[in-house]
């Protein structure tokens, strides 16, 4: 019997697993692919403090530090936010994910790559595919917006169109400012959404969009339309993808007897941003040395991570329900105008107030997770 089984090796499993396996218990993974995708399905920008955390610097992962955001909401209203002491960077996400992975072989030899979960016999038993069965005393899934473990012992995971991010994202080529980020909010690119263009360097940008899932219209319509706007040279797509994003409120339990739930399986994404990379990595983390410190005897129950995750679910269920007061488009755009200029008005009160307020956010949840180190 394994102490812990992970489903799923993306962000949120391989920061799980290789908290645990730090910890000495034995630990499997099941990843459905034989490695993650290339180039990965996300805008990939993340904040310095996460950034730190992943010691993406240690790890040598690529990353292009943003100096500024351009944020339009609909066609009337433009703010900049200058980043000098909080930065955000564009990371090579795939790469960090293949080394995390890559990582956690290193140290255990039960990482299944290209198998996939296809049953939980609760509580213990966990079938793959090829009908190859492994028990693990706790399970942690962390399998994305299928929440899979969920499903299987019975849990309400269904979401409805409009809690769903609809998401489309092309790698292209061609000539960008590496400095500076956009950010495209409601009408008309992006109805109960929003579009991005996030610089890689001064020759690639991830330019995508995503709107809610109760939207008709054709998402690449709408990203061409955005694009043709931003890119005045010519261009070329490399690659892209469609995919799709939890943009609701948590599940109300993230431990259900000896299961933990994380990043976009716990539905710990923001509503309203639809970032996700920090909230993974950190419950991941916070649950594979929370699992592996009661595998251990150290800690009793595995309900303080449930404790733990508080007040990162009470931010996010706040959000989530001022997003659902936001029923027309005039509403949703008009609320956002008033986020941003607020946000600006105060930043110019206080240079770096907004991106100091969220930095500060970011390292109480990482001073958590040293708490179980
Ligand atoms: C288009 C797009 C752009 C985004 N951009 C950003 C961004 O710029 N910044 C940001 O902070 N967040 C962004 N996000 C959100 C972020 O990508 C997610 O929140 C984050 O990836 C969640 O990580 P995760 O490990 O929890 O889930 P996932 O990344 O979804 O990983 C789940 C893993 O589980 C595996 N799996 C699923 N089912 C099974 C099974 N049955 N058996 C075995 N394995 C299984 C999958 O193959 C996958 O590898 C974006 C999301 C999208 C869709």
């Amino acid at each position: 019997m394994f102490d812990i089984i992970i489903i799923g090796g993306n962000l949120s499993g391989a920061t799980a697993a290789i908290s645990a396996i730090g910890k000495g218990v034995e630990v499997a993974l099941i990843e459905r692919n034989n490695k993650p995708f290339s180039p990965a399905h996300c805008g990939e920008a993340i904040a310095d403090v996460t950034a730190d955390f992943l010691e993406i610097d240690k790890r040598k992962c690529p990353k292009n530090e943003i100096k500024e955001i351009k944020i339009n909401v609909s066609s009337s209203h433009e703010y900049t936010i200058k980043l000098s002491r909080n930065k955000l960077f564009v990371i090579d996400r795939n790469y960090l994910e293949n080394k995390l992975l890559m990582e956690a072989m290193e140290k255990n030899e039960h990482i299944f790559l290209g198998r996939r979960m296809v049953k939980v016999n609760p509580p213990n038993e966990i079938v793959m595919d090829g009908n190859e069965r492994i028990d693990g005393k706790v399970i942690i899934d962390a399998s994305g917006i299928s929440c899979i473990v969920g499903k299987h012992i019975g849990m309400s995971t269904k979401l409805e169109p409009r809690d769903i991010g609809v998401c489309i994202q092309n790698r292209v080529q061609s000539t960008f400012n590496p400095n500076r980020m956009y950010m495209w909010w409601g009408e008309p690119y992006a109805p109960f959404g929003y579009a991005w263009l996030f610089p890689i360097n001064e020759n690639l940008a991830n330019i995508g969009l995503g709107i809610a899932g109760s939207q008709t219209g054709d998402i690449r319509n709408l990203l061409q339309r955005y694009i043709n706007a931003m890119v005045k040279e010519k261009y070329k797509t490399l690659s892209t993808f469609r995919s799709c994003e939890p943009m609701t409120k948590p599940l109300e339990s993230i431990v259900s007897n000896n299961v933990m739930f994380v990043g976009d399986s716990a539905r710990l994404v923001d509503p309203a941003s639809g970032a996700g990379i920090h909230n993974a990595v950190f419950s991941g983390s916070l649950a594979g040395l929370i699992a592996a410190g009661h595998i251990n005897g150290e800690i009793e129950s595995l309900n303080i991570y449930q404790e733990m995750m508080k007040s990162k679910m009470n931010r996010i269920t706040r959000t989530y329900k001022n997003k659902c007061k936001l029923t027309t488009t005039k509403k949703y755009d008009k609320a956002f105008q008033r986020v941003f200029s607020t946000i600006n008005i105060l930043n110019k009160i206080i240079p770096n107030f907004y991106q100091g307020q969220i930095a500060r956010i970011l390292l109480k949840d990482i001073k958590k997770v040293e708490l179980f180190r």
